[in-house]
């Protein structure tokens, strides 16, 4: 039986607001409903703790698996179910009955309201949402240009829904830290009829982690978010950059899809376009199959066969020429990225590294950002190689911009802007 890690409950708290709620409902129910799994937390908002979180993975398989984790009382142990879960009602049900047993159950009158995940909102949702009929509509009308994802997302909000027809669900959106992008940033310069048709722009993804990594940044500066320009790098197995100005975001690396920027586990990021009509004419691919290459057989699985970060860093001390050319490229299109978005920004404050890779993987911190001095920006060894779950600093004193690592908490972000909508 393994154990599940994750953000520490003592952490979420020492966030909290204050407990003045703590006579109203006060839990909320976070999901992140992909195709074939399904990510849960309860959290209490009125001090921030968290009371459960687990998984159902391999839905619609033989071979289903649920991970739960109890979080009352500072226990940790993971208790797991195998068999199969035939769909996501069913998830949800084995879900439900998972909390039950540990008297958080979803009929309980503390729940406040269920947060959803929906990863693409278009340019109508820039708040998180209340949902009704009308806004299901509208995320099944996005589904053209999110259909990985926004299926799956729907899936799970229908099913809860019927749970709970009760409750508040809030839909909480990828896309809407990225809404206050200006046109220069979010436009393609493609012709204007044809992108305005199909609604094609940058929307950019990850927003969540943006919005509560660049928050959560200023924190750490000792300022308030209007006070500072970050770059935040969210670099898990996807993976992007965001130029954030004042709190509010003027750039990122995604565009119309979770497809474009940096080089992630299996996703090219950057390719120039034309690759796509030259496979689909010398090597007689199809859209679909391009798709595939472009989104699930490229950027570090595509150049050395693995997308673990820890992997690629064995086999480099190991001496292998692949898994260092991987590296290299990662590194060098971060880099890129960082420069780029410090000529958006014309001023930085500080550089958040954030997920998987960037709060765990110091020789990736160091390499994006050594030879950057003349921008004012170092890594002090001794602090960067330091492990902990907690926000800090791994600059050296002297240098103008500060290095952060800063823990991101998507399921955090997602409770507490639920909450303060349903609680007004
Ligand atoms: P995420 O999508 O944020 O969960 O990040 C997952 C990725 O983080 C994995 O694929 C690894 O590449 C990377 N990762 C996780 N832990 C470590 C670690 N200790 N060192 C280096 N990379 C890590």
């Amino acid at each position: 039986m393994s154990t599940t890690t994750g953000p520490s409950p003592d952490r979420a708290a020492a966030e909290a607001p204050d407990r003045a709620a703590a006579e109203a409902p006060s839990r909320v129910l976070v999901l992140n409903s992909g195709s074939s799994s399904v990510k849960y937390q309860l959290l209490d908002m009125s001090d921030g703790s968290r009371l459960a979180l687990g998984l159902v993975e391999r839905i619609g398989e033989e071979t289903s698996r649920l991970a739960h984790t109890p979080l009352l009382d500072g226990g940790r142990a993971t208790r797991e179910r195998f068999g199969p879960v035939p769909d996501h009602a069913a998830a949800l049900k084995a879900v439900a009955e998972e909390l039950a047993a540990d008297g958080l159950g979803l009929d309980s009158p503390e729940l406040a309201a269920i947060g959803h995940r929906v990863v693409h909102g278009g340019l109508r949702f820039t708040e998180p949402t209340v949902i009704d009929d009308e806004v299901l509509a509208e995320i099944e009308r996005l589904v053209p240009v999110a259909p990985l994802h926004n299926p799956a997302n729907l899936l799970g909000i229908r099913t809860a829904m019927a749970l709970r027809p009760d409750l508040p669900q809030v839909a909480v959106f990828d896309t809407a830290f990225h809404t206050t992008m200006p046109e220069a940033a979010a436009r393609y310069a493609i012709d204007v009829e044809t992108a305005d048709a199909h609604r094609i722009r940058r929307y950019g993804f990850h927003g969540t982690s943006h919005a509560y990594v660049s928050r959560e940044t200023a924190k750490l500066l000792g300022k308030e978010p209007e006070e500072v320009n970050v770059i935040v790098l969210h670099l898990g197995n996807g993976a992007s950059a965001s130029a954030v100005r004042g709190g509010r975001c003027v750039d990122t690396s995604m565009g119309l899809t979770p497809l474009e920027g940096l080089v992630m586990g299996t996703r090219s990021g950057d390719v120039d376009p034309a690759v796509t009509f030259h496979l689909m004419r010398v090597a007689d691919m199809s859209a679909d199959e391009i798709d595939t290459l472009l989104n699930k057989k490229s950027g570090l699985v595509g150049l050395c066969g693995d997308n673990d970060m820890r992997e690629i860093r064995r086999r480099i001390d190991a001496g292998d020429e692949r898994a260092a050319l991987a590296f290299d490229v990662y590194v060098h299109r971060l880099k890129k990225y960082i420069g780029a978005y410090y000529a958006v920004l014309g001023r930085v404050d500080a550089v958040a590294f954030t997920a998987g890779v960037g709060e765990n993987a110091a020789p990736v911190r160091e390499a994006a950002i050594t030879g950057l001095e003349e921008l004012g920006l170092a890594v002090d060894a001794g602090l960067n190689a330091v492990r902990s779950d907690e926000p800090r600093i791994v600059s050296p004193e002297y240098a103008r911009v500060a290095v952060a690592v800063v823990p991101t908490d998507e399921e955090l972000e997602i409770a507490r802007q639920s909450y303060a909508l349903v609680s007004g």
